[in-house]
């Protein structure tokens, strides 16, 4: 029998093609910027459901440990009460434990984390960990929105108290009053979605996180989204700059 050894070399070499094209889809490591209620925790959930990644979501990381009463959680709460970031090793560890678990082996959509210099060297560290010499495919989404519509999204949002979904009462209401159009749930606000607590999250937001815009920038990895708009206009242009 007559081995044809080109198209077995062409076999192995498309498997290998289509295992790498595997590997660099699956770690897209997306992380995402922008002030309080910017939108970027609507558009994150829809993205994570879109490209089955997990949404890693920092703030209700957080609000788990506050509700469970664990020792974080009574830690983080008296910063999160005053809109101040939680501390570094406190927030930097709950997100290494969540990065290590198996279903962000292929990537993940992290919300929320790094909010400063600081939390981005710590996840570069901990990328370098999880991912090994591959590497990834990592992008920052910056999402650029006015200001001066960004307390008004604060003290009008709500969200659904089981699954999670973000309502607006002026702009984006439920169907039935109070009611989570997808499961049912009870909607609530959240505690620090009032104005005195909204606007030292925004001074936190200019000191603490803004600076992550350039340093993303002078290393090539920024892409900035017009946050400005209805959900389905800026879920069009955050489709475009995640190809
Ligand atoms: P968020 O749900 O993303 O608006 O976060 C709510 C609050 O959780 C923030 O105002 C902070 O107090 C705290 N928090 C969320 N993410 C972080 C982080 N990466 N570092 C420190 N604190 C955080």
């Amino acid at each position: 029998m007559s081995v044809d050894t080109k198209n077995i070399k062409d076999i192995i070499t498309r498997m290998h093609q289509q295992k790498n094209g595997r590997e660099n889809q699956m770690r897209k490591q997306l992380i995402f910027l922008g002030p309080p209620a910017c939108g970027k925790g609507t558009q994150t959930n829809m993205l994570a459901e879109h490209l089955k990644l997990p949404h890693v979501d920092t703030g209700s990381l957080l609000r788990a440990e506050i509700k469970g009463e664990t020792p974080n959680g009574i830690v983080a709460k008296s910063f999160i009460d005053k809109g101040l970031l939680v501390p570094v090793e406190l927030v930097a560890k709950i997100i290494k434990d969540r990065l290590a678990q198996e279903d962000c082996r292929h990537g993940y959509i992290l919300d929320g984390f790094p909010r400063s210099l600081e939390q981005a060297e710590a996840l570069e560290a901990m990328n370098q960990e999880l991912n090994g010499p591959e590497g990834s495919d990592f992008r920052a989404i910056y999402f650029d929105l006015d200001q001066d519509v960004l307390i008004s999204r604060i003290v009008n949002r709500r969200s659904c108290s089981k699954c999670g979904e973000i309502y607006n009462i002026k702009t984006h209401p439920t169907k039935v009053e109070g009611i989570c159009d997808k499961c049912g749930g009870e909607l609530t606000q959240r505690k620090d979605d009032n104005e005195e607590t909204a606007k030292a999250r925004f001074d936190t937001y200019f000191h603490e996180t803004a600076p992550l815009i350039d340093y993303y920038k002078n290393k090539g990895v920024l892409r900035t989204i017009d946050a400005n708009g209805t959900i389905e206009e800026v879920w069009e242009r955050l489709l475009e700059v995640i190809k």
